[in-house]
Order: C-alpha cells, then sequence, then structure tokens
C-alpha cells in the first residue's frame, strides 16, 4: 500500500511511519517542519519505500503515482503552539483538510482525519462518547485548535456524502511517548524535562483537572485500525485510565530520587476539567483498547527524554503489534 501523510514528522506522524515502513508499506512523508522534527523520521531517510516532502499542505498537493491511503495529522497540536500560531492552526484544520481530501478523492484513496478530544471543549458530559456534541467556546483562546477540528471533521463527512470519499475520523485524547518535543508546553514533556532539571513540577490551577494519557504505540494501533474500517463517524482513541494533574505530578515525583517540588500556576482559559474517552465504540468497531499501562509507558518516555537530554538523537522502533520494542539512542 502507498500512503501520503501529512505532519509525518510530527510526534503522533512519526510513529504511524514507522509501523507503515516495518510492515512493508510505502509512505509519502509530508511536513513543513513548524513544530514537526526532521531527526523524527531522518532514521526512516533512504529506507525503500520512504519519500519525505516538506511541504505546507495548505498549498495544494500533486502527487504522482498510485495512493491508497491519505492520513491526515498535520496540526499544531500543544496548546503553546497553537495559542502562538492560531490562523495557521485553523488554516490547516481547514485548507490543508480540503487539500487533503480533494489529493484523497482524486486517487479514490481512502482518507483518516486525526481529530481531537478537544471537539468536546470543556465537556459537561462525563466520560466523552462520541454522541456528545461537545461544549467549545467559539471564541476563546483554544477556539483556533478546537473549532478547526470540528470544522474539519464536517469538511471530511460533507466529503463522504458528497464525493463518496472513504473517510475515518479519529477523536485522539491525551497521548504521550518518545519523540514528543520537550518544550511544547504539554503536561507530559513539561513536567518530566522539569523533573530531570531538579525544578519544581508546574501544576496549573489547583490540579483537580482530569487527563486519561494513552501510550503512543497504543494510539497508533488504533488509527491503522480505523483507516481500514468503514466506520465513516468520529470513533474515540484514547486510554481510560483517568487521573488528576495533582495525581499524575505525584507519579512523575515518585520516579526521581531528588525531591522535587510542586509549583501552582494559573489556570489556562478555558482549560478542559475532566477529560476521559468512553471507548466502547472503539472496542465495538475496531476491537481496540489500549494495553500499554502508564507505568510500563512513562518509564519507556522518562528514558527516552533522560538519554536524549543527555546524548541527543533518538531511535525508537516498535514492534508490528504495536508494542515498543526497545529503546535506542543514536
Ligand atoms: N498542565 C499543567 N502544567 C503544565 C502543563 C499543563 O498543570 O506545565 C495542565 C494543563 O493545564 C491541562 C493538563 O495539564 O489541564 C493537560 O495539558 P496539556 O497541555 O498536556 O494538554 P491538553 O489536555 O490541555 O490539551
Amino acid at each position: 500500500m502507498r500512503y501520503v501523510i501529512s505532519g509525518a514528522a510530527g510526534f503522533i506522524g512519526s510513529h504511524v511511519c514507522d509501523r507503515l515502513i516495518h510492515a512493508g508499506h510505502q509512505i509519502v512523508a509530508v511536513d513543513n517542519l513548524i513544530t514537526g522534527h526532521a531527526e523524527n523520521v531522518e532514521h526512516l531517510i533512504g529506507k525503500p519505500g520512504f519519500q519525505f516532502l516538506e511541504q505546507d499542505i495548505c498549498k495544494p498537493l500533486h502527487i504522482t503515482g498510485h495512493v491508497d491511503h491519505v492520513f491526515h495529522l498535520a496540526s499544531l497540536a500543544s496548546p503553546v503552539d497553537y495559542l502562538e500560531h492560531p490562523i495557521e492552526t485553523l488554516e490547516s484544520g481547514s485548507t490543508g483538510t480540503r487539500n487533503m481530501l480533494e489529493l484523497a478523492r482524486h486517487h479514490h484513496a481512502r482518507f483518516l482525519l486525526t481529530s481531537t478530544s478537544e471537539c468536546y471543549g470543556d465537556p459537561l458530559e462525563h466520560p466523552q462518547s462520541e454522541t456528545y456534541w461537545g461544549n467549545v467556546n467559539p471564541v476563546g483562546l483554544r477556539s483556533c485548535y478546537d473549532e478547526s477540528k470540528r470544522y474539519a471533521e464536517a469538511l471530511t463527512m460533507a466529503h463522504h456524502r458528497v464525493h463518496g470519499v472513504r473517510t475515518t475520523i479519529a477523536r485522539i485524547f491525551n497521548t504521550y511517548g518518545p519523540r514528543m518535543a520537550l518544550n511544547d508546553g504539554r503536561v507530559v514533556p513539561a513536567f518530566i524535562d522539569q523533573a530531570l532539571k531538579g525544578h519544581s513540577l508546574t501544576v496549573f490551577g489547583d490540579g483537580s483537572q482530569t487527563r486519561s494519557f494513552c501510550f503512543v504505540s497504543d494510539l497508533v494501533e488504533g488509527l491503522l485500525l480505523l483507516s481500514e474500517s468503514d466506520e465513516r463517524y468520529p470513533v474515540n482513541l484514547g486510554n481510560p485510565a483517568e487521573m488528576t494533574i495533582l495525581q499524575f505530578a505525584e507519579e512523575i515525583r515518585a520516579r526521581f530520587e531528588n525531591a522535587i517540588g510542586i509549583e501552582f500556576k494559573p489556570l489556562p482559559s478555558d482549560d478542559p476539567k475532566l477529560r476521559r474517552p468512553d471507548i466502547t465504540k472503539a472496542r465495538r468497531v475496531l476491537n481496540w483498547e489500549p494495553c500499554v499501562p502508564l507505568s510500563e509507558g512513562l518509564t519507556i518516555t522518562i528514558e527516552y527524554f533522560r538519554k536524549r537530554a543527555e546524548r541527543g538523537g533518538d531511535r525508537f522502533p516498535l514492534r508490528a503489534n504495536g508494542r515498543p520494542d526497545q529503546v535506542e539512542v543514536a
């Protein structure tokens, strides 16, 4: 199979590339490197079937030869990044999604949109199932991300309804693992970075807000299953193991020998208070559920960041079943 993947040099995109190349597929990897890092895919350069294209998907994409799958992962995904680049975020969700959908339509390819749990905004329903329509502030600071993804979902459904494109939509909940950018502001790399430096962990608000963290190899497995399915409506992909941010901070502190403090900082506006995926649908439609516990995933992730801080560079092969194989550092 030949895949076109936008956002291929990003955290999740690069792991998707690893899995597909490992399985013998061909990839045209597209990334404008605004938040993706070339080093995330440099180990794939020169491998048979892997092609890297540095391009902004907001410009139309012309790919010669056949294409079987189009995966649209390109987006700024960290609150710090999308608050800094709100217009680019809206553009990749709107124009970028349109261009990727047109590409899929042109090639009669299957299309996968990576959407987000942010479609539920600050949810009034808990846990969140796909039938919940969400509680999004359309003009708040986070709206550039939330609304771009909600629009992307609507555009995807429209292309399915009008043009018959075989589309799928994943609503991704908080995901973590190697290759997250240490400085992207998200809570997992932020706490690990702070702990490695012996700094206090910055807990926003009183830390009672909850998140549910999914290890990246589990998520990739879910995305690949979804991309092959005939389910047209959104499917939640995430790990339902929910905890407060304060509990998560304690989990990190317990893993470091030095006493690490906690510093409370103001809660960003519209920060969702509760988030936990209802994955009943993913279990039923995809026969999927996450299998890497937080304890295991965090060990791998902290080890990755520790080695990366010491020596730089990374290699993170995944076994064909989606479980982490080993972490080697170049
Ligand atoms: N958070 C925190 N300290 C940090 C970074 C984030 O307490 O240094 C909180 C943030 O306010 C949110 C949660 O951790 O409630 C998850 O934030 P993240 O940016 O990882 O992703 P989000 O789920 O908000 O998109």
